[in-house]
């Protein structure tokens, strides 16, 4: 039975690092999809009954972005920590190494899946059996691939919604794998996005830092207040 906590429609894990990684763990073995939806993609799936469901299927949701821990404290069912997409990303990768688990890595513009491809390889000892960029017309062919190759784990950096519809539309035709909506996560592997320093992270500002390097972001990040604002007023409190 799943801990969770019911933030505007999307179950969100009850989770710390570890324990979320124990069960990523498991996934890999069993099959399963996690989603690391922060609160933009909340929003999302708030406007969307499809995306919603979409969400709601996975076998896990972890809060990524400070805004869903703050949500599910207002909601009076706190989360432990906030398990951002990225880092859970890398726990796996380190442990894919570890263990010789295979990865397929599927999304970004080209050149950046390669890129990402290497410097997993390099940074994580882990065997990277496959990857494409993520602005294939016909997916057919990557389907076949992960078929294929029956990789451990499958990073889906496609954004959202589209990885995580893709996931779920797919993820039956795979061998059990630990298949991970991994968003920016492939710009960050390939070295042509930086995760923000360490202080802005424990300083909760790691949104702003973002805001900052990329200012076109501004309009995306308007939804930011609107999430809590309707948390608020709005917020299921029959969680507590
Ligand atoms: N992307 C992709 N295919 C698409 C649309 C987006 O591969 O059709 C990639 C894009 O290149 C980027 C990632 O998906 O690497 C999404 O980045 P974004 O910053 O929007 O991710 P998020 O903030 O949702 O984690």
């Amino acid at each position: 039975m799943r801990d969770t906590v019911c933030v505007l429609g999307v179950n969100v894990d009850r989770v710390n690092m570890q324990s979320a990684a124990e069960r990523a763990k498991e996934y890999i073995k069993t099959g399963g999809a996690v989603f690391t939806p922060n609160p933009e993609i909340i929003m999302k799936a708030y406007k969307s009954e499809e995306y919603k469901n979409v969400l709601n299927s996975a076998d896990m949701v972890v809060p990524d972005g400070i805004g869903v821990v703050y949500a599910a404290k207002i909601l009076k069912k706190p989360v432990p920590e906030r398990v951002a997409g990225y880092d859970l990303t890398c726990n796996m990768l380190k442990y894919a190494g570890e263990n010789d688990i295979p990865v397929y890595i599927y999304g970004g513009k080209d050149g950046i899946a390669k890129k990402a491809a290497e410097n997993i390889e390099h940074d994580f000892g882990a065997k990277v059996c496959g990857y494409q960029h993520g602005y294939h017309k016909d997916t057919q062919f990557i389907i076949d691939e992960i078929k294929e190759k029956k990789p451990g784990i499958v990073l889906v950096c496609l954004g959202a919604p589209k990885q995580e519809m893709w996931i779920m539309e797919n993820k039956k035709k795979f061998s059990p794998c630990l298949m991970i909506g991994a968003g920016g996560s492939a710009d960050v592997l390939a070295g042509e996005a930086k995760r923000a320093p360490d202080i802005f992270i424990k300083m909760h500002l790691e949104w702003f830092y973002r805001l900052l390097k990329q200012p076109s972001r501004f309009f995306r990040m308007m939804v930011l207040p609107q999430f809590m604002i309707t948390v608020l007023f709005k917020g299921d409190r029959k969680n507590a």
